[in-house]
Parts: C-alpha cells; structure tokens; sequence
C-alpha cells in the first residue's frame, strides 16, 4: 500500500497543474499522480489549436468571449462556468508561461492571436499548431522538479475507495479514501490511500453512442 497526502488521478494539464499547485504551496505534504500510460500521454498532448484568452483589451473584452461561447454552447452552457473560466483566462495562461510554456509571437512582438471558429475576435494564443504537446512538455518538467510529487506510470485507477457501502451511508457525508490500482507492468494490484483524491482523468473514455444507447436501454 502507498500512502499519500494528496492523489491525482491523470497527468493531463489539470492533473498536473493541481499537483505543480499543491506542491508549491505544501512543500510538507506527498502528491502521488497516477496516470495509465506513460506521463505525457493525455488529450492535453494532442490539442493543437490553442488557448482561447482575452489578451487585446481595445478590441477584444471578457464580455465578448462570454457571448461567443454562449452562442457556441446553444444552451448547454453554464453561464457562471463559462464567465468563471473566461475571466481567470489571462492569470491562467500567465502561469503556464512562467512554468516555461512557449507561445508563438507575432510581427508585433506580441503573443500572436489567431483566430477560430466561434470566436469573433483574434484571441487564441498557440505553439505553431502543437500547442497541448507544448503545455503538456512544460508542465511534466516543472513537476519533475518538485521532490514532493512522485509520479506512477502504467498505474490504471480500477476504482475509488469510498465510504458508499455502508449500512448508515448518506449522500452528503460521501467520502473518499484513496483508490485501488493495477500496476499494468506487474499486473499487481494495490491500494493508495489519500487525504485527499482528485479526479483529472479527462472525459469519459470509451463511451460511445452504442454503449450510451445500450446504458439507456439497461436502465429503461
Ligand atoms: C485532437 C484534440 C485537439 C484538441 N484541441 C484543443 C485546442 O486546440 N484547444 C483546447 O482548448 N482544447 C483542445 N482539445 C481539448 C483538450 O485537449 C482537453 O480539454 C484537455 O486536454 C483536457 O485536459 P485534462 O487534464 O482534463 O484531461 P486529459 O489531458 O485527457 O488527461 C487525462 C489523464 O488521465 C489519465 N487517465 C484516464 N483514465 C485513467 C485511469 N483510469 N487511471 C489512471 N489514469 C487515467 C490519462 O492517461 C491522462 O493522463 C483537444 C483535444 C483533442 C483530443
């Protein structure tokens, strides 16, 4: 068994933004970050276009890009998300930079803006067109070098270790005391225990429109 004071379940670029974040801030206190395969491998490697941020104060502002979004969400959006995530936009990227991110600059000498759809202003700062492989690169070498965080490849999270199976179990005192895990080197399976658990698995993997559709049918 592994003990730990802070899990992360996922080395994409939330996994392992909490953990730089966590790390700086407790330098006392162990993360371990699980991740299924080897570290850099996530979505976040994968993107290409960019981050879509408010840098252009005379023609862009928060208010565009929190109506751009809107229209593009077509209902589905929530609006206190959306306006909560497009206002931290700047500080964000601020940060991936100084974690040593490398965005392309334009003529003007400024981070250069593209583009895209959706959006009605140039707002989307990139690394040529492997802008996630640029984060996911500059964020791997800023964990490494915090000896408080230690990092578990091929470790695949079977299932969270919760207090759900109890006889007295109510909803609102759920908690969760770590996971149990395979080692996919060793086929081994063992237990971490956290204080703290996040999930940074990113979306939900394998579920496509046929097993939806056959959850739907399961359940009636
Ligand atoms: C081709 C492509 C292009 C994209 N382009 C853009 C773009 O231009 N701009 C933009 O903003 N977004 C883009 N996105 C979306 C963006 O990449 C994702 O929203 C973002 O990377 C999600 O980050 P994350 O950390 O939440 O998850 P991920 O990056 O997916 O990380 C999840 C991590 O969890 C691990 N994991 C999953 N399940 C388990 C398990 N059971 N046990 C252990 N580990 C597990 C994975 O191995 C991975 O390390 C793109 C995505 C793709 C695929």
């Amino acid at each position: 068994m592994i003990v730990t004071d802070y899990l992360v379940i996922g080395s994409g670029i939330s996994g392992l933004t909490y953990s730089a974040k966590i790390a700086e801030k407790f330098p006392d206190k162990t993360i371990t970050i699980i991740t299924k395969a080897i570290e850099e491998e996530s979505n976040t490697k994968y993107a290409q276009g960019g981050v879509a941020v408010v840098l252009d104060s005379e023609k862009d502002s928060f208010n565009k890009h929190i109506q751009d979004t809107l229209k593009a969400g077509d209902g589905l959006c929530e609006e206190d998300i959306v306006e909560l995530v497009i206002k931290e936009g700047p500080k964000r990227l601020k940060e991936l930079m100084q974690w040593g991110a490398n965005f392309d600059i334009g003529d003007s000498g400024n981070l250069d803006l593209g583009k895209e759809g959706g959006h009605s202003e140039s707002r989307v700062v990139h690394h040529k067109d492997i802008t996630g492989y640029e984060i996911e690169r500059a964020l791997l070498h800023r964990v490494c070098q915090l000896p408080n965080i230690t990092i578990l490849p091929h470790h695949f999270a079977i299932d969270l270790i919760t207090n759900h199976h109890l006889n007295n179990f109510k909803p609102e005192t759920l908690l969760c005391f770590g996971v149990y895990v395979l080692n996919q080197k060793t086929g081994h399976i063992f237990t971490i225990k956290a204080n703290s658990t996040l999930l940074a698995s990113g979306g939900i993997g394998y579920m496509d429109i046929l097993q939806i559709l056959l959850l739907q049918l399961e359940t009636g």
